[in-house]
């Protein structure tokens, strides 16, 4: 009996062993039909290999196959014998076959074995051979080839017996090959199958050893990070533990703090009471300050006005080296009431009259001419003691009124140098335009620590032959400027503007200084290209100022207007009328005439004339805001020293005396005196209406003193 399952390499194994049993088999069998036909000796030669192979294997054949005996004896008694080889490995069927052969067939002596290489002889008989019968003996003969016959009869039969069985065998054998085939090709399917597993076992083992390679280089890698991190954890153990000693200090701390901080704040709560008291204080110190200084605005203009809003000031300069000295008593400044500790306010001009004579021919005494004005400067007076009298009103113009400083006089006889001042940058001769500026500034700078914010925006033209040029031109325009035309700012608007001027902010001294150099630059480009022109221009300087108290919500503002007028000369009228000369008094009439028409306009506003001739002239026109209602005006009337310019000096005095007595005060300045003073604090909001406040300060805290003041003033 077959295990019930046995390993398919086994089976493949018994297979193929089987299969060369199987293909030697037919080589030792008798072919079925064909063995049969074929005589003993025939069959013996068939048989004659294995006999061979086992005569050589000797005894051993006969340890390795005892159930294979493969040599019998045909019974003896038949006189024959019959070798029958059976196969080693024909299975238990077979074996049962030779067994019943065995069985059959009595024991014989065994054949004798062969020697190698000997051709096989016919079968011999193992029995004794019977003595050979007489040839006579004919039926003896005869019988024993009967006996012979009957033998090979039987031995015929039973080798068809044994063939029949080898036949069934060998049906069985080919059944059972077909079967082992069929088996096989399951096997080899199988084999197959199962090489194609292997092989993608194989793949599969390959992938995943690929894998188990990349698995093992990330591991590696993973392994380096997770040292790294330790490592990290380590330090960072470290450093926490640090900072756990560190914030344990601070938690000391802290509480120490908290400690401190209690009492500090117990402090601060008291502190915070003090400072609400010192604000409440300050804050009232300042409203009392914001009224002080509106207080001293007020009184500053009502002193300016007393003083007069038109006043002039007389400017005598030093003789000048290589100049011829003026005969001694030729100008006097007397002393005031109070002795030569007063400022001199009066001049005294001597002129001897040539035409005139005595009646003896003696040369007639000069003629004394006096002039009084508001303050007269001497020769030896310096820039700084002129711009303290003048300082007053600069100040007026930061207060919100507008102020106009003029110099007036022939030329040569210092209105440049008072107005900018001597040459060469000497700090000590700068003129009235610098200084007032960084007066100005300076004040600025003080108010701007009560609230007050102050810009400062400045343009300096020049009119000549009434037309305007741009004295702070630059570029292309340099030194001969454009048409420039003067024009409202806006329709209905009383702010006038150059048109083509440059209007430059300034902030500190040295942008003045920059604009003073560009002036005179400008205007010695001209003087190279039509003469010298600069006597007979005027030079306007206009800075308009603007403050505004944003916490308060005042606002301010005025032109400070500085002008050099053009030489005051006259023309010779013996002069020979040349075409040089035929210029040169166009330019004096049309001196003479904006001059003449400045004097009708200062008449004009100080009659309170209901037309104000503005028009007349340029300079006029352009100066208009500056003159008139709470303006201040002032006029340094600039005398030569010299006696042959006596003449000229005696036409400015007088013009400038009739500038001076004109009604004083003004208008406004009487208005201000019985407390109604509407000074030009102005809003720049439409309407421009006075500001509340400001009306109110006014005529609460002026009325009284200002009505005693009135009444001094007229009686
Ligand atoms: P104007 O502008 O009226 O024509 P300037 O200002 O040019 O006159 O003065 C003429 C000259 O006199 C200049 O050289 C100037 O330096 C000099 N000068 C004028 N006033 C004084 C003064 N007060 N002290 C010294 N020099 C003066
Ligand atoms: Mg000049």
């Amino acid at each position: 009996m077959e295990p019930q399952q046995r390993s398919p390499l086994l089976d493949v194994k018994g297979n193929i062993e089987l299969k060369r049993a199987l293909a030697k088999a037919p080589s030792r069998l008798p072919l079925p039909g064909s063995r049969l036909k074929r005589g003993p000796d025939q069959m013996e030669e068939d048989l004659e290999p294995e006999k061979k192979r086992t005569r050589g294997l000797g005894t051993k054949v006969a340890t390795s196959h005892p159930r294979a005996m493969a040599l019998t004896t045909v019974p003896q008694t038949q006189g024959q014998t019959a070798v029958l080889k059976i196969p080693r490995k024909t299975g238990p069927r077979c074996s049962t076959a030779i067994a019943t052969v065995l069985k059959n067939q009595k024991p014989g002596p065994a054949v004798p074995a062969q020697k190698p290489g000997t051709t096989a002889p016919p079968p011999v008989v193992g029995r004794k051979k019977p003595s050979k019968r007489p040839a006579w003996d004919l039926k003896g003969q005869l019988c024993d080839l009967n006996a012979e016959l009957k033998c090979c009869r039987e031995r015929t039969q039973m080798l068809d017996q044994e063939n029949q069985q080898l036949r069934n065998q060998l049906r069985e054998a080919q059944q059972q090959a077909t079967a082992l085939g069929a088996e096989r090709r399951t096997l080899e399917e199988e084999l197959a199958r199962m090489r194609a597993q292997a092989e993608k076992g194989q793949r599969e083992l390959g992938n995943l050893s690929a894998q188990v390679l990349e698995l093992e280089e990330r591991l590696g890698t993973q392994e380096g990070l997770v040292q790294e991190l330790q490592k990290e954890q380590l330090e960072l153990q470290e450093e926490r533990r640090g900072l756990a000693a560190l914030l344990e200090e601070q938690e000391r701390r802290l509480q120490a703090s908290e400690a401190a901080l209690s009492g500090s704040q117990a402090e601060v709560a008291s502190l915070r009471q003090e400072a609400a008291a010192q604000a409440a204080l300050l804050a009232k110190r300042e409203e009392r300050l914001h009224g002080l200084e509106m207080e001293r605005r007020r009184l500053h203009n009502q002193l300016q006005e007393l003083k007069g809003n038109v006043r002039v000031f007389c400017r005598v300069r030093p003789v000048l080296p290589g100049e011829s000295t003026p005969p001694p008593g030729f100008l006097l400044f007397p002393s005031g009431p109070s002795g030569p500790s007063d400022p001199p306010t009066r001049l005294s001009l001597s002129r001897s009259d040539e035409r005139r004579g005595t009646l003896s021919g003696a040369p007639a005494a000069p003629t004394r001419h006096d002039f009084s004005f508001d303050r007269v400067f001497p020769p030896g007076c310096g820039q700084e003691e002129v711009f303290e009298e003048i300082s007053m009103l600069v100040q007026s113009a930061l207060d919100g009124y507008p102020v106009c400083i003029f110099a007036y006089g022939q030329t040569g006889s210092g209105k440049t140098f008072t107005m900018e001042g001597g040459p060469g940058g000497d700090p000590q001769v700068e003129g009235l335009i610098p200084r007032a500026l960084r007066h100005l500034f300076s004040v600025a700078q003080e108010l701007s620590g009560q609230g007050w914010t102050y810009s400062f925006v400045a343009s300096y033209v020049e009119i000549y032959n009434e037309t305007v040029r741009d004295l702070l031109a630059t570029g292309t325009r340099k030194g001969h400027g454009g048409e420039c035309e003067i024009r409202r700012a806006g329709p209905g608007s009383e702010e006038l503007t150059v048109t083509n001027a440059r209007y430059v902010p300034v902030s500190c001294e040295r942008e003045v200084e920059a604009l003073l150099h560009l002036a005179r630059q400008n205007r010695a480009v001209a003087r190279t290209a039509q003469n010298e022109r600069s006597s007979r221009s005027h030079s306007v300087f206009q800075l308009q100022i603007s403050g505004e108290h944003a916490g308060r919500g005042l606002q301010c503002a005025a032109p400070l207007s500085l002008v050099d007028l053009a030489g005051s000369e006259r023309l010779d009228p013996g002069l020979a009328l040349g075409p040089g000369e035929r210029e040169r008094l166009r330019e004096t009439q049309a001196i003479n005439s904006s001059l003449s028409t400045l004097g009708l306009v200062i008449m004009a506003l100080s009659n309170k004339e209901s037309h104000v001739p503005y028009r007349n002239s340029k300079l006029t026109y352009l100066l208009q805001n500056s003159l008139g209602g709470s303006a201040k005006m002032l006029m340094f009337v600039n005398i030569s020293p010299l006696e042959e310019n006596v003449s000229e000096s005696l036409n400015s005095l007088r013009f400038a005396s009739k500038v001076r007595s004109l009604p004083v005060p003004s208008l406004s300045g009487l208005l201000g005196i019985i407390g109604f003073s509407t000074p030009t604090l102005l809003s720049f909001r439409p309407g421009g209406t006075v500001h509340p406040e400001w009306m109110y300060i006014c005529q609460a805290s002026g009325a009284l003193p200002t009505w005693i003041l009135f009444f001094f003033f007229f009686f």
